[in-house]
């Protein structure tokens, strides 16, 4: 297998393993807990390289190894969803008496996990805005700082490469939750993050049918990665990863057209009256812009809308009647979405000048979705 190559390139010919599944171009779903052993002798020596069924599949294996090679990992594990992949990399970077620092605009349900259940096994967790120097907030005991670029339903596009400067000046770990621009767009471990962190029900996925996780570490934090993981009985399915190395095939195309429409819709939608803003790095407008154009290699068809303040009823005329974008969480398969977002903020970075949507751009036709918008913005003016 050649591991040199644009990520397009990788994600096709990565993980295959076809030499050993009789030429197979798909490694097929393994479903296993027992594995057997050929004699007491093998069973002692411990040197198979499946030995139970939780501890890994070659179907497991083959989309952690693809993974690696697309994150340019040292080891990727793999986890039953994203927000679990979340928690492991913080259980395996912090521990009692630890203080983490958390990015305000990180997924909501990574903060609640840091505040309701990690907070019980004495790790402390304080919030940074996105766009903030870390260096003052960095205190002795700090063991991690966790990121996500472009925030969660705010979008803020953070300084990396800054971030990883002041936190390893310290010894401080930093770990990234990369679900928006995925390894196609941006590879974390490569600015010098430390834990990849990816919510692969969204695009590696990409067809709104699985649920899955995975952390990708580099050298230095590989080994705590697999033993915390190894310890806490993780275990993505077989049937779930080939579903993301069945995803991992085409993501680039995906990617480039949800890119290409979801950048129509943004335009479209920052030129109407109704619109008081769009969040979209990749707009030019976007107080993002120019680190998001510096860091990352393109935008995916995530984005978020403020609208000038309008009754609920409005809104709810708006949404309930668009034809082709569903109302529903998650998010990176191929259809368009459109949710209501309820933003929390502890460091009073995110000001609402009126109600945020957070829109999908899907795989649909961009003037189809164009048509229902623009109706959908009429029902909205009649209520208003
Ligand atoms: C959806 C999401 C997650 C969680 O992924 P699940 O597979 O739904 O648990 C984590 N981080 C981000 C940024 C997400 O959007």
């Amino acid at each position: 297998m050649d591991k040199k190559g644009k990520p397009e390139t990788l994600a096709v010919s990565i993980g295959r393993m076809s030499d050993t599944h009789f030429g197979a171009v798909n490694t097929p779903i393994y479903r296993a807990s027992t594995i057997l052993y050929p004699d007491l002798a093998a069973l002692k020596a411990n040197k198979q390289p499946y030995s139970y069924g939780r501890r890994g599949t070659p179907t497991t294996r083959s989309f952690e190894e693809a993974i690696s090679v697309l994150e340019g990992a040292a080891r990727t594990v793999t986890v039953p969803s994203g927000l679990n992949a979340n928690a492991l990399a913080i259980l395996s970077a912090c521990g009692a008496g630890d203080h983490l620092l958390m990015v305000d605009s990180a997924y909501e349900p990574t903060k609640t996990f840091c505040e309701r259940t990690l907070q019980r096994f004495g790790v402390e967790t304080t919030y940074y805005a996105p766009t903030e120097a870390i260096a003052p907030l960095l205190r002795p005991n700090t063991k991690a700082v966790f990121c996500e670029s472009p925030g969660s339903l705010t979008f803020e596009v953070q300084d990396i490469p800054a971030i990883v400067k002041a936190a390893h000046a310290k010894g401080v770990s930093v770990l990234m939750d990369n679900t928006w621009a995925t390894p196609v767009f941006f590879q974390p471990l490569k600015h010098g993050v430390d834990l990849s962190i990816q919510a692969a029900t969204k695009y590696v996925g990409g067809h709104a049918d699985v649920m899955l996780g995975y952390v990708a570490a580099n050298d230095s934090h590989a080994a705590r990665l697999q033993e915390t993981h190894g310890n806490l009985g993780l275990y993505a399915s077989g049937d779930d990863c080939f579903l993301g190395l069945r995803g991992l095939r085409t993501l680039s195309v995906r990617l480039a057209r949800h890119q290409e429409t979801g950048l129509t819709l943004a335009r479209w939608l920052a030129a109407r009256p109704e619109v008081a803003r769009v969040l979209h790095p990749a707009l030019e407008s976007d107080p993002g812009h120019t680190l998001w154009k510096r860091d990352f290699s393109g935008a995916c068809g995530l984005f978020g809308l403020v609208l000038k303040p309008a009754p609920e009823a409005a809104i709810a005329a708006f949404v309930d009647g668009l034809r082709h974008f569903g109302i529903g969480y998650s998010w990176g398969g191929f259809e368009s979405l459109i949710v209501p977002a309820h933003i929390r903020r502890s460091t009073g970075t995110f000001a609402e000048e009126g109600p945020v949507l957070r829109i999908h751009a899907g795989l649909e036709d961009a003037g189809d979705l164009i048509t229902d918008l623009e109706k959908g913005l009429a029902r909205l003016r009649e209520h208003t």
